[in-house]
């Protein structure tokens, strides 16, 4: 007896037949199903398998039938790296930079991180809503139906809440899941220079617990780095994240290996990113505790860095390769997930299949959400893209090219 489902489901609203489906279980390449099908009940996936096997008449008593027209199915992607939350636009500094201007001279003009963070402080909710939903809606429309945002353009109370806010609405306003990290330890605001430690105090006693309070993130995260905040500032974040529920995650080893991964792992952090500097000791920290990788070709591109992260160790270990955009105004202004995958290939030497993983299994897996989304199978979300493809490695391969034709979120059609 094959494990097919047969059990009729009890609820079934809607069939898509006449397509493929890459249901990025790890059940072989892409999990694929080669002339499929998927009943919807609900909100979530009903029953999933090869159109020859689907029970009974299930065919013929569903109210809507969808014709995927020979294309492919995979799962909604999954955006678990962004900080497309925030005001202005950094193109004249690009420009400058490219002019020969050193960052040591865009930064005494106010550009760099500060003059983000000064536009976004001066931005009201509603602006700063409305510069950040094209952001949004341009990842969306390459299939994207989980984002992660995370707040550390504000770095003051009020600025950070607002910034978290704006996600929240975001999330109401689109038809699409936030997930929103807090990202106080991103940066040292002006008012703190030279005091770093008392800007941690500030984090963790007077900005966290009010996050915590009105349920405005799900994650904390921090920038361990040199030019960040050491591993003994990221460790006080993590400890009062725990005291107060929060996951935690880490921007680590960018530049330079601090040893971040393994302080990520040894607070069970859903996930660490960047790390193309990252040990094998971290590596193995990582592998222990379940934390996922989170690689960011835009930045790697943008910053024209040579290092890349250590991907063969990383699978040695087995631990999860997700991708993401880290979109952002200062070095991964771009919001093409698509784009990663392509980028992840070229420039990591990643597979197709495995850059795909990396935005649905895995990128669900970074944000805690594996038991919901990132792969396709009965009783998770009925979060899906049908793609106009003839191979899924092709999401990868192809540059500049959206090959998407329809959208489901939680059961419903979004795009006809
Ligand atoms: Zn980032």
């Amino acid at each position: 007896m094959s494990p097919v489902q047969k059990k009729i489901p009890l609820q079934v609203d809607s069939l898509w037949t006449n397509v493929h489906l890459a249901t990025m279980t790890e059940t072989g390449p892409y999990g694929m199903v080669k002339d499929g099908a998927l009943a919807i009940g609900g909100d979530k996936i009903a029953w999933i398998g090869k159109r020859i096997d689907l029970p009974g008449d299930l065919e013929s008593r569903v109210d809507k039938v969808y014709d995927g027209q020979n294309g492919w199915i995979t799962p909604g992607l999954v955006d678990c790296h962004t900080h497309l939350v925030y005001a202005g636009s950094r193109a004249r500094e690009f420009e400058l930079r490219l002019q020969g201007a050193t960052y040591e001279e865009i930064a005494r003009q106010g550009g760099g991180i500060r003059s983000t963070v000064s536009e976004t402080r001066q931005a009201d909710e509603e602006s700063l809503l409305a510069q950040s939903a094209p952001r949004l809606q341009a990842l969306m429309q390459e299939g994207v139906t989980t984002v992660e945002i995370k707040s550390g353009y504000g770095l003051d109370l009020e600025t950070e809440l607002r910034m978290l806010r704006v996600a929240r609405h975001l999330g109401e306003r689109f038809p699409v899941t936030i997930v929103p990290t807090y990202l106080g330890a991103h940066a040292l605001p002006p008012e703190y220079e030279g005091q770093s430690d008392q800007y941690i105090d500030f984090v963790c006693n007077k900005v966290m617990p009010q996050v915590a309070a009105q349920k405005l993130a799900v994650c904390v995260d921090a920038f361990c780095e040199s030019i960040g905040f050491t591993p003994e500032q990221t460790e006080r974040v993590f400890e009062t994240a725990k005291k107060l529920g929060l996951k935690v995650k880490l921007h680590a080893e960018q530049l330079s290996d601090l040893q971040g991964a393994e302080l990520a792992a040894r607070y069970g952090a859903v996930s660490a990113e960047h790390l193309e500097y990252v040990s094998e000791e971290g590596i193995k920290a990582m592998a222990a505790s379940g934390t996922v990788a989170v690689l960011l070709p835009g930045a790697f591109y943008f910053l024209r860095e040579t290092r890349v992260p250590p991907i063969d160790l990383l699978q040695r270990y087995r631990v999860p390769i997700a991708l993401a955009t880290d979109c952002n105004p200062g070095i991964s202004p771009t919001t093409s997930l698509l784009l990663m995958l392509n980028m992840a290939c070229t420039l990591f030497r990643m597979t197709p299949e495995e850059a795909l993983a990396g935005v649905t299994r895995n990128g669900a897996r970074a944000l805690g959400l594996r038991q919901k989304i990132g792969t396709l199978e009965p009783g998770k979300d009925a979060d899906f893209v049908v793609w106009d493809i003839a191979d899924p490695a092709e999401l990868a391969y192809r540059i500049g090219f959206n090959p998407l034709q329809q959208v489901v979120r939680h059961g419903e059609l979004l795009t006809q």
